[in-house]
């Protein structure tokens, strides 16, 4: 059984390091999981990831704008 509260694949999409590269974020005193493909998501539209992190929706997107 796998219960841990932090499986080690990305929080967005939940593949793991079988499959793709996973860079850690450490947030609220623990390690969380997210794959290149996502990383743009969380800087630009964290809004995305309320639901599967916890406070997604207190984060601001990076001010940026091509
Ligand atoms: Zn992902």
């Amino acid at each position: 059984m796998s219960d841990s509260p932090n499986p080690k694949a990305c929080l967005a999409c939940q593949r793991d390091t079988a499959v793709t590269p996973l860079i850690p974020l450490e947030y609220r005193d623990s390690t969380v999981w997210i794959c290149p493909q996502h990383l743009p998501v969380l800087i630009h539209d964290p809004a995305r990831l309320v639901g599967v992190l916890p406070g997604a929706e207190n984060l601001s997107p990076a001010d940026h704008h091509d």
